[in-house]
């Protein structure tokens, strides 16, 4: 059980992950392009803009996707232990009381962690989930690059990394286009390997998750 999870083997579908929304402009319009593509995903939150718009996770969850944590307020876990504290552990204590029920994984923001606050998060209930395929749709410009990087390398069992809401973009007014487009992209690749789109719940129950003991951001 050491370590954090990234992909998981003898599944033959997909998890496709969320980080740093909510957003009360664009997370609605993501779960209407992953309702048309009949997924599920899971959303890892932050819980100081989810208690500012509770209402969206309670939807999030009505449409079969599941909410994890990402942390309160997207500080790095390589600071110092109090900061490391309210990101995890006062963290998971507030979105299980926006959510009315228990949380169970955690991803750290950047995907940076360091064996303290990793101890601290298995202390705390969670197991840390970070990913095997990175989207990059954080990125702006062109896409074809990215696409054809990616093209080929979602395989069953993997662990997609995407956001609803870009790093800092909790201030954006609507959707950018583009990303939206970009997303329904990423959803019609996966589909070309799997027909099951699921959360991550669902992913590793029905798989071996495969975990890593390293505590920098996957490439
Ligand atoms: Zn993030």
């Amino acid at each position: 059980m050491l370590g954090s999870i990234m992909r998981v083997t003898d599944s033959p579908s997909v998890s496709l992950t969320f980080d740093d929304g909510p957003h009360p402009d664009i997370t609605p319009a993501v779960l209407e392009i992953l309702a048309r593509h009949g997924a599920r995903a899971t959303f890892f939150v932050l819980t100081e803009p989810a208690a500012r718009h509770r209402s969206l996770l309670a939807e999030t969850v009505a449409a079969g996707h599941e909410i994890a944590l990402h942390g309160a307020s997207h500080a790095r876990l390589t600071g110092s232990s109090d900061v490391v504290r309210r990101e995890v552990v006062d963290g998971k204590a507030e979105l299980e009381d926006l959510l009315g029920s228990s949380v169970r994984w955690f991803r750290p923001s950047f995907g940076e962690q360091t064996k303290a606050s990793f101890a601290l998060a298995r202390r705390a209930g969670l197991q840390v989930v970070l990913w095997s395929v990175d989207t990059k749709d954080y990125l702006d410009g062109d896409v074809d690059e990215r696409r054809e990087r990616l093209q080929g390398g979602f395989t069953p069992g993997a662990i997609v990394l995407a956001h609803d809401v870009p790093t800092g973009g909790h201030e954006r007014s609507g959707p950018d286009e583009a990303k939206l487009r970009y997303l329904e992209w990423v959803l019609d690749a996966i589909g070309e390997v799997t027909s099951t789109i699921v959360t991550v719940t669902d992913l590793v129950s029905a798989g071996h998750p495969k975990r890593s003991t390293h505590f920098h951001r996957p490439r």
